[in-house]
């Protein structure tokens, strides 16, 4: 039989294109060469070799993925008409990849950073990426800054360092980053593991029901293996002894039939009450407080299957929030906005036109529209037409009951505004840091003065007072350890925190 060994009982090896190869010796004149141009088979594997890397992802390039199942445990069809809602017991395909932000693929995973947190639902009504972190905030609300700061998280251009000065001279002129530089720093900032975290799907999303009536919402995703982090020492042993911890730990865990779990919520709120919010309910550098809107539980999210090959499921997964169904849409939040143009477009650059032919990407769903060819088209539509309208009673037509309902947007006025004024950036920072112990809040803030003593004096003084306005004793405390003495920069009672008006 063609392409097997009889003798071995093991397939032969083949060219690429499937052709038996009888000896994998370089094809040479005499026995010290030189080498034949005719070994065609070795040229195509020093040609394929050269192409085996595509781009690295531009932020999140280190990441571990993973296949589960969201199980539905609460109904609530009363928000959203999405199919994978729509009854208790339901369950749904899921793909998961984890990853670090700022660090290139072969980064260490133990590093202080942000834990990207991108869920993909194959559901029967399209897939439903909800590409989000393990912080519910995020440092910029304005799509022009985000570009911006991520070239301050990764290297300088001249050194090809990592730059505190940089960090810290765009953090202190962006005030609306304290919120999550808290958190970032705080003993949360270095997650011990991948199955131990949270993850949030950070700007608000909205849910539309059977009856096309809209709120806006909030996801959750609550680990129940509790949440568990490393200290900078734990960190520094990890990250010498072992750059993959959480890679190993997650694949190592399912593998052991050892299945993460996490408790999927949302929060929600009403077009009225979004209306007098006291901070706009579309910031992303902004949570909604659980008193006021209290976590609903949805579901079950559980990882049950490692990826067979990597490179394929893991490296080529493309997440876009782009990437919508029918009862989940998108908000006014204008880093969402940004982002589901730029998720999409830095597919096309990475993965080319047809990636979502990718069988990690591919919707489970049948896929009928008039979207044709290009570069690695698995050619699924055969011979099916290629143009709309058309006349043909089997092609693929809208249908008016999958339609949005309108988006009642008032007396609207386009303008750049600007995103810096008449908010409130320091409240929540200081809620966070309240909720903290004495023990948290010397470690947080000695973390800080750790990096920020490297930038400038007067970027650190300008840093200062966002943390004495967040809170009194978390700028007094940051001074003290970069040995600076603001006493006398500071209102004698120091009575601390003071709101500044917030906005909507
Ligand atoms: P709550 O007391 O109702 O909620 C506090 C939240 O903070 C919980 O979700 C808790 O998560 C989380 N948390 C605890 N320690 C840390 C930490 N070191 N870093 C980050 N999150 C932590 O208060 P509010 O809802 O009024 O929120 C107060 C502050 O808590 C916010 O300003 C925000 O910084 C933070 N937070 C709020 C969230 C929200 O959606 N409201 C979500 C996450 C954080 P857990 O229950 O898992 O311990």
């Amino acid at each position: 039989m063609a392409n097997s060994n009889s003798e071995t009982k093991c397939p032969v090896l083949t060219t690429a294109n499937g052709a038996p190869i009888g000896v994998q010796q370089a094809l040479t004149a005499g026995p010290r060469g030189p080498l034949l141009m005719q070994d065609v088979a070795l040229l195509e594997q020093m040609q394929h070799f050269n192409r085996e890397r595509i781009p690295e992802r531009v932020v999140h390039a280190k990441g571990s993925g993973a296949y589960g199942t969201f199980t539905v445990t609460n109904d609530v069809t009363e928000y959203s008409r999405a199919a994978l809602f729509s009854k208790v017991g339901k369950k749904t395909e899921v793909f998961l990849r984890f990853s670090t932000v700022a660090g290139e693929r072969g980064a260490a995973d133990a590093e202080r950073d942000v834990r990207g947190f991108a869920v993909k639902f194959y559901t029967e009504e399209g897939n439903w990426d909800l590409v989000g972190n393990n912080t519910p905030v995020f440092f910029v609300r304005d799509p022009y800054k985000f570009q911006n700061f991520i070239h301050t998280q990764k290297r300088h251009p001249q050194t090809n360092l990592r730059d505190q000065d940089m960090q810290w001279d765009f953090w202190s002129q962006c005030p609306e980053s304290l919120h999550q530089v808290t958190i970032l720093f705080s003993d949360r900032g270095i997650p011990s593991t991948y199955r131990h975290l949270n993850g949030y799907g950070s700007h608000t999303f909205s849910l539309i029901n059977a009856e096309g009536e809209r709120v806006w919402c909030k996801f959750h995703f609550k680990s129940k293996q509790g949440i568990r982090n490393m200290t900078d020492e734990e960190s520094a042993a990890a990250i010498g002894g072992d750059r993959e911890t959480h890679q190993r730990d997650l694949f190592n865990a399912i593998a052991r039939g050892e299945f993460p779990k996490w408790r999927v919520c949302i929060q929600v709120m009403t077009q009225k009450q979004a209306e007098t919010f006291r901070w706009n309910p579309f910031d992303l550098t902004k949570v909604w407080p659980h008193k006021e809107f209290p976590l609903i539980e949805v579901g079950e999210m559980e990882l049950n299957r490692n990826p067979e090959n990597y490179f394929a499921e893991v490296e080529q997964a493309a997440f876009k929030p782009s990437a919508l169904v029918p009862g989940i849409g998108s908000s006014p939040d204008k880093m969402l906005q940004a982002r589901l143009m730029s998720y999409a477009d830095t597919h096309l650059h990475r993965l080319g036109v047809n990636h979502h032919q990718i069988p990690v990407n591919k919707p489970r769903c049948p896929v009928m529209n008039y979207i044709r060819d290009g570069q690695g088209t698995d050619g699924s539509y055969g011979a099916a037409a290629n143009y709309w309208p058309n006349s043909i009673a089997s092609a693929p037509k809208p249908d008016a009951s999958y339609a949005d309902p309108a988006w009642a947007l008032g007396q609207t006025v386009v303008d750049r505004f600007d995103s810096t004024v008449d908010h409130d950036d320091f409240t929540q920072a200081g809620n966070l840091y309240r909720m903290f112990d004495d023990g948290h809040r010397d470690r947080l803030t000695r973390r800080i003065a750790g990096g920020l003593k490297q930038a400038r004096a007067e970027i650190q003084m300008r840093q200062l007072c966002h943390f004495y306005r967040a809170d009194a004793d978390y700028g007094m405390r940051i001074a003290k350890h970069l040995g600076i003495d603001i006493s006398a920069m500071v209102p004698p009672t120091g009575a601390g925190h003071k709101p500044v008006a917030a906005s909507v």
